[in-house]
């Protein structure tokens, strides 16, 4: 469990060892390019996915790790250390590990796509009217700085702080990281249309999950929580039977909010999460968010304005923006050994109790 080697510096060795991974453990391997993006270094961007398991099993437990495209180092750690460690499935069941659902984030380390959208609120309905997000335009004026130093960043959570006095802790979490469809420049933006990532999921979900009767998702993110720790979000309705599964199978912990520090959780519009439920309305579908904790909410809040002026305003000052890039990628994505060895140790268990969930009767 203490094989750190699993974690990569860029996107390219972090996908051949997931890759390695899947082929030595026996698994099937499927990828899907990205038509015209490419990583830093010039590389081919893939969204990978190993199936472990038979292919027409009625049981899939998937597991997804980069929908915030730079939290998906850990992730992948986690999927290969799982892959190495000789895993035995129950009868009639699979295991569908997603690798890199953002692959341009992941290789830019970034959580964003190629277009600054989010794609964990990029699962809306682009047929209809985009949601409204009112509260967004309010904040977006001070939140869009153009100079990146200790006063100006103090001025914009002044006036975040006030907002969320007038407004209260709910109808705050909504307008800041919600999602929003109307500023390009600004955080948590959901885009105006599907990303690839979007439909490159969507295609993998089809084809390798969507024959089956019973299926469990969990998705890995890194962020807002417990420093060595992880949480679970779980957003199906109270008392109803998904809820009821993922407390059986991950423990009280996945409902009851156990280390979120969130005075109020946002409603999200757009999650990957929502999408797999949506798009198999014929199976028993549970779904979980994992977030390995990284750093307090008012640290994440300054990263998620980090990532927008490196983004716009970034070039103009390459010196500034590049330690402002060290700060960020540590919130993400933690060099401490300590954190990566909870990050395999805990990810091995709960992706365990997620096999033998989905695959039990
Ligand atoms: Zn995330």
């Amino acid at each position: 469990m203490t094989d750190l080697a699993g974690f990569s510096d860029s996107y390219a060795e972090a996908r051949k060892k997931f890759v390695d991974a899947a082929r030595r453990a026996g698994a099937k391997l499927a990828s899907y390019q990205h038509p015209d993006q490419r990583g830093p270094g010039g590389e081919a961007l893939y969204l990978d996915v190993s199936v472990l398991g038979p292919g027409d099993a009625s049981k899939v437990f998937i597991v997804g790790s980069g929908t915030h495209g730079i939290e998906g180092y850990p992730g992948s750690a986690a999927q290969r250390a799982w892959l190495r460690g000789r895993p035995r499935l129950p009868k009639d069941t699979a295991v569908v590990f997603l690798h890199a659902h953002n692959p341009w984030g992941f290789a830019h380390k970034t959580r964003v796509t190629e277009e600054n959208v989010d794609l964990n609120r990029n699962f809306i309905d682009f047929s209809r009217p985009l949601p409204k997000n009112r509260g967004y335009e309010d904040l977006h004026p001070a939140i869009a700085i153009r100079d990146w130093n200790e006063e100006a960043i103090a001025g914009v959570f002044a006036g975040l702080d006030a907002y969320r006095g007038k407004v209260g802790e709910k109808a705050f979490s909504d307008a800041f990281n919600g999602g929003q469809y109307t500023r390009e420049d600004g955080i948590f933006y959901g885009g105006t249309r599907p990303q690839w990532s979007n439909d490159a999921f969507r295609a993998a979900v089809e084809t390798h999950v969507g024959r089956a009767r019973k299926v469990a998702f969990m998705d890995l993110h890194t962020g807002i929580g417990p420093w060595c720790e992880h949480i679970y979000l779980c957003f199906h309705p109270e008392g109803s039977p998904a809820r009821e599964r993922a407390r059986a199978w991950w423990g009280e912990r996945a409902v009851n909010l156990q280390g979120v520090t969130h005075k109020k959780l946002a409603t999200y519009n757009g999650t990957i999460i929502g999408a797999v439920t949506e798009m198999l309305p014929s199976a028993e579908v549970t779904c979980v968010v994992v977030v390995f904790g990284t750093r307090p909410r008012h640290e994440m809040q300054r990263a998620s304005m980090a990532q927008r002026w490196m983004r716009f305003e970034g070039p103009r000052d390459p010196v500034l923006a590049a330690k402002v890039r060290r700060e960020y990628e540590a919130a993400f994505y933690p060099a401490e050994p300590e954190w990566r060895r909870a990050v395999l140790a805990q990810s091995q268990e709960f992706i365990d109790r997620g096999v033998a969930g989905v695959g039990g009767s």
